[in-house]
């Protein structure tokens, strides 16, 4: 059994977006062989996916895209269904209506399941909890907790790599820059909820988030320049 892990190979859960683009980058420099994946859960803007697909084409990353479209019909939200819109401030007592019950428990889940049948320990994802807009499965004590459960269902020693939990959008950026990938991030990632490519809309919470940590990366990184 030991034989067939591979240590040279890591598996991204991969959305398109800033966060997981970077992260893609990240495990690029780190790993041999990346493989990353994406979730169809039926969201508004096929153009996630359609990014997605690009970025992994032209860097040369091994791309697949799996169905989860019962996501969509279990726990309805402001990503999926068109009758809902998406909410311009996040709410001060409740999760906002673009947080998808269960989503990071299943992605990582099902991207935990596909890397054992290649012999592959190493899952990455982007979740952060230091800009986590309320998500609860964007906190580490929730990833530990998975990675025990993961662990113990398949029998098998995981390691969710999370580059980016203990960093703001801000230094999200610098690590893009570091990495040498900051203008593929800037320009050919989708990260805003009104799927507008690059700086997006510049309304809704994800765009907000984004440049302001850009204009915060500009201030605190590259003012000498
Ligand atoms: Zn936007």
């Amino acid at each position: 059994m030991q034989d067939l892990i591979n240590k040279e190979k890591a598996v991204v859960v991969f959305s398109g977006g800033q966060d997981s683009t970077t992260c893609l980058f990240w495990a690029k420099k780190r790993y041999e062989e990346v493989v990353a994946v994406s979730f169809d859960y039926g969201q508004k803007h096929k153009l996630e996916l359609d990014c997605a697909k690009d970025i992994c084409k032209k860097y040369g990353v091994e791309h697949h895209i799996l169905d989860m479209g019962l996501l969509n019909q279990l726990a309805p939200n402001s990503l999926t269904r068109v009758d809902i819109d998406v909410d311009k401030e996040v709410p001060k007592d409740a999760l906002p209506n673009t947080f998808v019950d269960g989503r990071n428990l299943l992605f990582l889940t099902f991207a935990a399941v596909f890397a054992k049948q290649r012999g592959i320990t190493n899952v990455v994802t982007g979740v952060s909890q230091s800009d986590f807009s309320g998500y609860p499965d964007c906190r580490d004590v929730f990833v530990k907790s998975l990675n025990v459960t993961l662990n113990l269902s398949m029998d098998y020693q995981f390691v969710i790599e999370t580059p980016l939990m203990w960093i703001d959008k801000a230094e999200t950026w610098k690590l893009a820059d570091d990495l040498g990938v900051l203008d593929i991030v800037k320009n050919e990632t989708l990260t805003c909820y009104n799927g507008i490519k690059g700086n997006g809309c510049g309304e809704c919470p994800a765009c907000k988030l984004r440049k302001n940590g850009y204009l915060k990366y500009k201030k605190e990184f590259k003012s000498g320049e």
